[in-house]
């Protein structure tokens, strides 16, 4: 399997569990300090390609080194994203509009695309699947700003179609994480690219007032989703569905946000 942005967070999370579940992993990773340590700490189960996702023939590369390293392909995970925390239109300069718009679409619409594109010939070979991250932010607004939204809502419509178009060969399916402490960073080009989520909001909070399940996750409690979706044995009938495993954000009530303290 591939997973792009496998250097931290939810997509180093997925590497350490699918390794547990027995694949082979190849990594495409933009940090060449995250790269590096990625292959150091694990064996020659996971192969690290550095490159980036905005860049179609990075995409080709991990897809042709992991076949030849491991032989075969059967899930590509896109995952590498960037967030605007929660930039409002109102708050963007005008002349970085622009410049910001590119850069979030670049990587986390177009970033996926290529990731697909990439990877269609040797998961029609082996009847494999793609599984996209999205986010809360593909179904309600105030996760992000208007562009992280609109970015995840277009994942959503990649994921609608593209499961149209690969079928009936190649699955195509989401998963749709809330908040979880990562290194998720800002776009360049409003300054924000060292900005980490965790040092600029209190996810804490921010999941006890807004899912049921009140508890922040850690990256590693979505990855069963993932396995799930990417197992033909368990998901057979699973083609253009997205899991959302947000707590709870879209059934939260208004008066309490969960109606069950009592119980
Ligand atoms: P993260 O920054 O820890 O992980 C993203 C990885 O992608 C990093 O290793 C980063 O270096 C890499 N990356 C960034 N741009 C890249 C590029 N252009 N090319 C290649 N690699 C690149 O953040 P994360 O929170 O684990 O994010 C993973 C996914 O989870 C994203 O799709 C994000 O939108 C989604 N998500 C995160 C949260 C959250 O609260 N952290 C909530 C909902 C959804």
């Amino acid at each position: 399997m591939i997973v792009t942005g496998g250097g931290s967070g939810l997509g180093r999370a997925l590497v350490e569990r699918f390794l547990g579940e027995g694949a082979r992993v190849g990594v495409l990773e933009k940090s060449a300090e995250k790269a590096e340590k990625l292959a150091n700490d694990f064996g020659e189960d996971v192969l690290v390609v550095e490159g980036d996702v905005r860049k179609y023939d990075d995409n080709a590369r991990v897809v042709q080194e992991t076949v030849r390293q491991f032989g075969r392909l059967d899930t590509f995970v896109a995952n590498a994203a960037i967030w605007d925390f929660s930039t409002k239109m109102v708050d963007i300069p005008v002349d970085r509009l622009d410049a910001l718009f590119d850069e979030m679409f670049h990587i986390n619409v177009k970033g996926y695309l290529h990731g697909a594109r990439a990877a269609v010939e040797e998961l029609a070979a082996t009847g494999g699947s793609i599984i996209y991250t999205v986010s809360n932010a593909g179904f309600y607004p105030g996760g992000g700003g208007p562009l992280y939204t609109a970015s995840k809502h277009a994942v959503v419509g990649l994921i609608k179609e593209l499961a149209f178009e690969l079928g009936p060969k190649i699955r195509v399916n989401g998963v749709a994480p809330g908040a979880m402490p990562t290194d998720l960073r800002g776009p360049g080009s409003l300054g924000m690219g060292e900005t980490t989520i965790t040092s600029a909001v209190s996810l804490g909070d921010l999941v006890k007032q807004c899912t049921v399940l009140q508890e922040l996750p850690e990256a590693a409690d979505y990855t069963g989703h993932y396995v799930l979706l990417a197992s033909k044995a368990n998901s057979r009938t699973a083609t253009g569905a997205i899991i959302n495993c947000d707590g709870g954000m879209g059934v939260r009530g208004l008066a309490e946000t969960a109606g069950g303290n009592d119980l």
